[in-house]
């Protein structure tokens, strides 16, 4: 009996702390009117870009995690129980989808609307290119344009969460898009007068960044980076180096440089980082670096190695 009471009195309490916390998920994220001013909104992004993204709108409003951890490539990344728990108690949740972030499929939109909270898949939103193979191609972000469409969805989905700070959004979602509207004027730019327009870059990550600035593309691996290239294709980009003249290379922080290296080896090319901003390492994060920096990082290699004037 004295058994039979401590287990009774255990699910009380179990099933009440969960209506708390339900309770308080949905004032949290149901119902503005009930949203102190001194309250965050919880963001949760999968990986780097869309995180930071959400930082620059949202400010002192936010509190952003991002799942990916530092010096992870998202494709290959398995989220954890720990992480799924994180994304379903999210007030916004921002997922890039087709390929980029597969383990977060499993999260479904059912789960987000009973809990009132907004989940926006980026890849959703826009016509995607494809590949050689007519795969969709989801890396939308390296293109500075896509990405103020992204600062809009982020900044309307605050908006609509948390309507009494809708003018702070509303100035810093219009200040980082002036900034991306900059750094494409940069691009178009720096990207005009140049003897090499094809580079060769290690994964298959800068499709839309090469149809923007109208640069042709030789990746040595596909659209994910841990497929191994063949024989023949690691032969025939050595030839199309030598066609197009092509002095320099492209690697990736995030994803082992052998094939770059090799391909250097033969052709006598230099190996340069072009960087697809799908995850910081820590020492780039300690140095610093964000979307922006990178991306002139990457703007000032290109220059270089598309012997631009
Ligand atoms: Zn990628």
């Amino acid at each position: 009996m004295k058994r039979f009471i401590i287990i009774t009195i255990t699910i009380l309490v179990l099933v009440s702390l969960g209506v708390a916390s339900y309770m308080t998920k949905r004032f949290n994220t149901s119902s503005a009117l009930f949203r102190s001013s001194d309250e965050t909104i919880s963001v949760v992004a999968t990986f780097y870009p869309l995180g930071h993204f959400a930082e620059q709108v949202g400010g002192d409003a936010v509190t952003v995690t991002v799942i990916t951890p530092s010096g992870v490539e998202p494709h290959d990344y398995a989220a954890t129980p720990h992480d799924i728990a994180t994304i379903l108690q999210a007030d916004l949740f921002l997922r890039n989808g087709q390929g980029l972030d597969p383990w977060a499929d499993q999260i479904t939109s059912t789960e987000f609307i009973n809990q009132s909270a907004i989940s926006i898949t980026m890849t959703d939103q826009v016509q995607l290119r494809k590949d050689v193979d007519a795969a969709l191609d989801p890396h939308i972000w390296l293109d500075p344009v896509l990405a103020q469409d992204q600062i809009a969805l982020i900044r309307d989905a605050l908006i609509q969460l948390d309507p009494n700070k809708a003018a702070s959004y509303q100035a810093k979602a219009d200040s980082y898009i002036n900034s991306l509207a900059e750094l494409d004027r940069q691009f178009s730019i720096g990207l005009t007068n140049c003897r090499v327009r094809t580079i060769v870059t290690a994964h298959d990550a800068f499709g839309y960044l090469g149809e923007r600035y109208t640069i042709g593309l030789l990746p040595v691996a596909g659209l994910s980076p841990e497929a191994t290239p063949s024989a023949k294709t690691l032969a025939d980009i050595s030839s199309q180096i030598q066609a197009h003249r092509i002095n320099y290379i492209f690697a990736e922080p995030l994803v082992q440089t052998q094939f770059a290296d090799v391909i250097a080896e033969q052709t006598n090319a230099t190996v340069l980082v072009l960087n697809p901003l799908e995850g910081l390492t820590a020492e780039e994060v300690t140095a610093g670096k964000n979307y922006l920096t990178v991306m002139t990082e990457n703007l000032n290699n290109l220059r270089l190695a598309m012997d631009c004037q």
